[in-house]
C-alpha cells in the first residue's frame, strides 16, 4: 500500500506539505532512519566490494610490474653486482663502508625535494641545440697506426670519454663506449652519430682496456662482447671485474685496483686514482663498484684521464703526487648546478686541470651523448673562456682526429662550423 502522508510529522498539514510532490512515498522519521541505514549499508557494501576489487587489481599489477622488473633486471646489460668472496674482499677497501663504496669526505649526490623541483623546471626550459644537426667523424689512417714508432704517443678521440691511445708501442682503449645507446634500452640516449672514428672490426689487437666506472656511457656491454677476445687485459676499479666476468671475460684477464694502487703494462705504469662520483647500472647496485680516474705513465709522456668527477681536492693531491701531465683528459660536459657534486662545471674543469699540473688539457665527456640540459657546445665554449683566463693551454681535436703529443696539438673551433 502506498503511503502518501507522514502523520507523525508536525508539519504534515503545513504549507510546505501542500507543495510536496506526491509522486514519492512519504515516510515516518523512524522509517526514514531505517531506509537511510539500509541505503548506507548497501553503499558501504558496494564501496567495500569496489575497494576489494581495486586492491586485487593493484596487487596483480604490482606483481606483474615486479615480475617484469625482475626479468628486465636479469638482462645481461645490467651486469653483475659483486658477491661472495669477491664482495668480502672489496669490503677491505678504505673506500668501502661495509655496504657500498663512498666518496672521500662522504660527498654524495643528494636529491632534495627543492632540487627535484629545480631539475624539473630546468628540463622544461631546455635549449633546442642539445644535439648537433650533423657531426663529422674523421677516420685515422690505419696504415699510420700500423707503422707508428714504438716511442710515439698518439691519441684518437671517439667523442664523449672514449679514446684509442697509442703509447710506447702499446694500444690502449679508455672507457670504450662504442655502442649506440648509453642506456640499457635501445630507445634511449642515442649516440649523436653511428659513425665511429675507428670501427670495432678495424681496431688492431688491444693490449689494455682501462675503465673508470660502470655507468652506461663508459662501460658498454655490446662493445665489451665484441672486444673481449681481442684484448690483452682489463684494468678496472674495484668491483667492476664482476660485470666483466658476467659477460664472459676470463678472470685472469682482469686486474681490479683500489685508489692509489698501480699496475704495469710492459713498462707503462697505470695508477688508479680517486674521483668524486658514484656507480651503478640497475636499481639495487648504487655504489656497489668503485669509480676512479687514471694516471698513465709512459716512457716519455704522462697522461691523466679523469673519468667522471665533481671538482674535489683530490685533483691537487694527484697533481702533487704524479704531475705534471703532458695531457689531462678532463671531464667537461653533462653538468648542471643541481648535480655539481658529481659532474664539474666547465670552469671547475679548467681549475681541476690547473690543480693537476696539466701542460695541456682536453675537455672530454661532451659531443656524443645528451645526458644533461645544456647545449651540446656549451661545455667547450665555457671551458675555453676559463682556460684563457687561467692561462691553461687546451687542445680541441675533432672526433677521430689522430694527434701526436710530439707535435703541436689541434686547437680549432670545429664545432662552430
Ligand atoms: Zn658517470
Amino acid at each position: 500500500m502506498k503511503r502518501q502522508i507522514m502523520p507523525s510529522l508536525n508539519w504534515k498539514n503545513s504549507s510546505i506539505n501542500t507543495f510536496l510532490p506526491l509522486k514519492f512515498p512519504l515516510l515516518t522519521l523512524s522509517e526514514m532512519r531505517a531506509a537511510l541505514h539500509t541505503h548506507i549499508c548497501v553503499l558501504m557494501k558496494r564501496l567495500l566490494k569496489f575497494f576489494k576489487r581495486l586492491l586485487v587489481i593493484l596487487v596483480v599489477l604490482w606483481l606483474l610490474v615486479f615480475a617484469a622488473g625482475c626479468v628486465v633486471l636479469r638482462l645481461p646489460q645490467f651486469g653483475q653486482k659483486p658477491k661472495g668472496d669477491h664482495l668480502e674482499q672489496l669490503k677491505l677497501s678504505k673506500q668501502h663502508n661495509g655496504e657500498n663504496f663512498e666518496n672521500a669526505g662522504g660527498v654524495a649526490m643528494t636529491m632534495t625535494a627543492g632540487k627535484f623541483v629545480r631539475i624539473i623546471k630546468a628540463y622544461m626550459n631546455q635549449p633546442d641545440d642539445k644535439v648537433p644537426e650533423t657531426l663529422e667523424v674523421l677516420n685515422p689512417n690505419m696504415a699510420d697506426i700500423r707503422n707508428a714508432s714504438d716511442t710515439m704517443v698518439a691519441i684518437t678521440w671517439y667523442g664523449h670519454s672514449a679514446f684509442f691511445v697509442e703509447m710506447d708501442g702499446k694500444k690502449i682503449l679508455l672507457d670504450p663506449m662504442l655502442g649506440e645507446h648509453a642506456s640499457p634500452f635501445s630507445w634511449s640516449i642515442k649516440r649523436f652519430t653511428k659513425d665511429l672514428a675507428i670501427p670495432i672490426d678495424s681496431l688492431p689487437e688491444i693490449d689494455a682496456i682501462i675503465l673508470s666506472h660502470d655507468h652506461y656511457d663508459h662501460l658498454d656491454y655490446p662493445t665489451i662482447l665484441k672486444l673481449k677476445d681481442r684484448v690483452g687485459h682489463f684494468y678496472v676499479p674495484l668491483g667492476i671485474g664482476s660485470h666483466l666476468e658476467h659477460w664472459g671475460v676470463e678472470p685472469e684477464k682482469i686486474t681490479e685496483l683500489d685508489w692509489w694502487q698501480n699496475a704495469m703494462v710492459d713498462g707503462i705504469e697505470l695508477i688508479c686514482t680517486p674521483s668524486q662520483h658514484f656507480s651503478g647500472r640497475g636499481l639495487n647496485d648504487r655504489a656497489a663498484t668503485l669509480w676512479s680516474s687514471w694516471v698513465i705513465k709512459g716512457k716519455t709522456k704522462k697522461l691523466f684521464f679523469s673519468g667522471d668527477s665533481g671538482y674535489f681536492p683530490g685533483f691537487k693531491e694527484i697533481g702533487e703526487k704524479h704531475g705534471p701531465f703532458d695531457l689531462v683528459l678532463i671531464e667537461c660536459g653533462q653538468y648542471n648546478v643541481n648535480w655539481q657534486e658529481i659532474h664539474m662545471l666547465p670552469e671547475e674543469s679548467a681549475q681541476a686541470a690547473i690543480d693537476l699540473r696539466a701542460k695541456t688539457a682536453m675537455p672530454i665527456h661532451w659531443a656524443m651523448f645528451e645526458l644533461s640540459i645544456h647545449s651540446w657546445t656549451e661545455p667547450v665554449e665555457r671551458v675555453s673562456v676559463k682556460a684563457k683566463e687561467l692561462g691553461l693551454p687546451i687542445t680541441t681535436p675533432k672526433i677521430g682526429e689522430r694527434f701526436s703529443l710530439d707535435k703541436p696539438l689541434p686547437n680549432t673551433t670545429w664545432w662552430r662550423n
